[in-house]
């Protein structure tokens, strides 16, 4: 049986004082269970509000991306060190916001990976499909596609330790969720794959769906057997929005 993990993405949201109050609200609400992980992944600017806030307590944090680069001439990245050393866990890699608006190709977005790795982070590996290649009957290769650029530059044993999530584009802030077949049926794909190169590191891969996921659709999804919690953005911006889910996922399986 894998952990269940639910990791808050606050994308480009928050302030001081905002941050404050989200966070002693979760912190309020949460009871902490063996096999339950809860995290939040908070602007650069807030790592060290997020670490005096959080050190200690049963929620970790992360960063929303990592640079490729370790350091020196790259205006604005923010490198695997840098995170580690404000106590993060966790660095999105692959949001799809970052493939589409930021220009993060597969090819980055493995190298990406490796740094975030090299760094000693748990990289949150997303994949997913838009709405067009869903319909146009290619989220298979796609999601194949974006895996195998990983696969290819760490090998099966560099995903030993990391985080998958599947977040179909059309799914992500639309208030459009995958139902939990279709999430199903994407995880076990992407677990298969996993598994064609190594069946055990497949076997224990935590695998996230993310994509509108709430309070009242997160026990179907976390029932399912390739779903191993959520990558949530919008809900996770609202305390009681983000503890339902965390409550659904301490129930889960
Ligand atoms: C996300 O951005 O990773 C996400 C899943 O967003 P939302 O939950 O708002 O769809």
């Amino acid at each position: 049986m894998r952990d269940k993990h639910v990791v808050g993405n606050w994308k480009l949201n928050g302030s001081l004082a905002g941050n404050d109050s989200l966070v002693r609200a979760i912190l309020a609400g949460v009871t902490p269970r063996a096999g339950r992980h809860l995290a939040v992944c908070v602007p650069a600017p807030y790592l060290a509000q997020a670490q005096s806030l959080l050190k200690g307590t049963p929620v970790a944090w992360g960063g929303q991306d990592v640079s490729r680069f370790e350091k020196g001439a790259y205006t604005g990245e923010v490198s695997g060190a840098m995170l580690r050393e404000f106590g993060a866990t966790f660095a999105i890699v692959g949001h799809s916001e970052r493939r589409t608006l930021f220009g993060d190709t597969d090819a980055v977005v493995a190298e990406k990976f490796a740094s975030a790795r090299k760094a000693g982070l748990v990289p949150i590996l997303c994949v997913g499909e838009t709405l067009a290649e869903r319909e146009g009957g290619t989220t298979e290769p796609v999601l194949a596609r974006q895996l195998d650029a990983v696969l290819a530059r760490v090998g099966a044993a560099g995903l030993d330790g990391a985080l998958v999530a599947y977040e179909p584009v059309w799914a992500i802030g639309t208030g459009r969720t995958a139902t939990a077949a279709q999430a199903q049926e994407a995880h076990a794909f992407l677990r298969g794959r996993v598994a064609g190169q190594d069946a055990a590191v497949a076997a224990r891969l935590p695998m996230l769906y993310g994509g509108s996921v709430k309070g009242s659709n997160a026990a179907e999804l976390f029932a399912m057997p390739d779903v191993d919690g959520g990558l949530i953005g919008g809900a996770s911006l609202v305390a009681e929005d983000f503890l339902a889910i965390w409550r659904a996922a301490v129930a889960a399986e």
